[in-house]
């Protein structure tokens, strides 16, 4: 585990999140957000327990079962099936600001996203992306470009269906 290798989107503030296997779309949305969000769907309703309480996270969860355990981390009951009710739900209730750390993290593996050169990843992206954006960032685990045109307008539609003010 790497996630915590860059301190500054890490401070107590913010939570930080563990999601189990039944709301994975919620945790990629929260990572677009830029909240630290581990996704550990091969760990038991125990295994997330015991992780939820090491590591300090919130867990989300679809389980009903895990309320009525004992000795239970902070834990948020998502109620509703959908990915939208979802996010809605948890950035009401831990008070999120959805606009403050947009686009910082890599939505697939949770990373803090490093700002890269233009020049340096030419070959990388399409030669139109290349032509018409200025600025990139990359992932340092999977080494995923981000840029920002399209999965901000799509980001930012989303938030806004949620009514969300952007
Ligand atoms: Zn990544």
């Amino acid at each position: 585990m790497t996630q915590d290798a860059l301190p500054w989107l890490s401070t107590p503030a913010l939570p930080r999140f563990l999601a189990d296997r039944m709301v994975g779309r919620l945790a990629t949305w929260l990572r677009i957000l830029g909240y630290d969000t581990a996704y550990l769907p091969h760990l038991s309703p125990q295994g997330l327990l015991r992780e939820g309480r090491r590591q300090g996270r919130i867990l989300l969860t679809r389980d009903s079962r895990l309320l009525r355990q004992k000795d239970v981390p902070s834990l948020i009951f998502i109620r509703d099936d959908h990915f939208r009710g979802q996010l809605k739900q948890v950035i009401v209730e831990c008070r999120l600001t959805p606009m403050a750390s947009l686009f910082a993290r890599c939505s697939e593996c949770n990373q803090v996203l490093e700002a890269v050169a233009k020049e340096t990843i030419q070959d990388q992206v399409p030669e139109y992306v290349w032509q018409t954006q200025g600025t990139f960032h990359r992932c340092p685990e999977c080494h995923r470009i981000y840029w920002s045109a399209t999965h901000k307008v799509h980001a930012l539609a989303e938030l806004r269906r949620l009514g969300i003010e952007v």
